[in-house]
């Protein structure tokens, strides 16, 4: 846990959260400032900086993240229509929280390329 981090101290329930799903070790919450009719962010509860910090010994946690994810998106009805899972990693893809998460944004239509 790291005290100085906003993720941490949500999954730790210290920080409120809208919480849409918790287990061991992920825990899936609404964005503060959704950019999608549905946006939730996924996070491990261990406080991984970015996908730069997963590797093949702990690389399951990835796999289980997705996993919510999809189950999710069938939850909040964005799975027929489609969704997108984004992974932003370091400055230049605009990552503002230093604590690993996976976007999930549905219930519009996406443009690509993205901004
Ligand atoms: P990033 O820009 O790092 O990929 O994504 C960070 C996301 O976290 C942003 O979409 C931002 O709105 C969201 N966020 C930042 N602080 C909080 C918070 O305290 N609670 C929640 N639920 N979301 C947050
Ligand atoms: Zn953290």
């Amino acid at each position: 846990m790291n005290q100085d981090c906003v993720f941490c101290r949500i999954s730790e329930g210290k920080s409120p959260a809208r919480v849409v799903y918790e287990s061991e070790d992920i825990i899936a919450f609404h964005d503060i400032n959704p950019q999608a009719p549905v946006h939730l962010l996924i996070i491990p509860r261990r406080h991984f900086i970015n996908l730069l910090d997963i590797d093949h010994q702990n690389s399951i946690i990835l796999a289980k993240m997705l996993c919510v994810a999809t189950e999710l998106a069938r939850q909040m009805k964005i799975a027929e229509t489609g969704f997108r899972i984004v992974i932003n990693t370091n400055r230049y893809a605009g990552q503002s929280i230093d604590h690993f998460h996976i976007h999930v944004l549905g219930g519009r239509i996406m443009q690509w390329p993205p901004g």
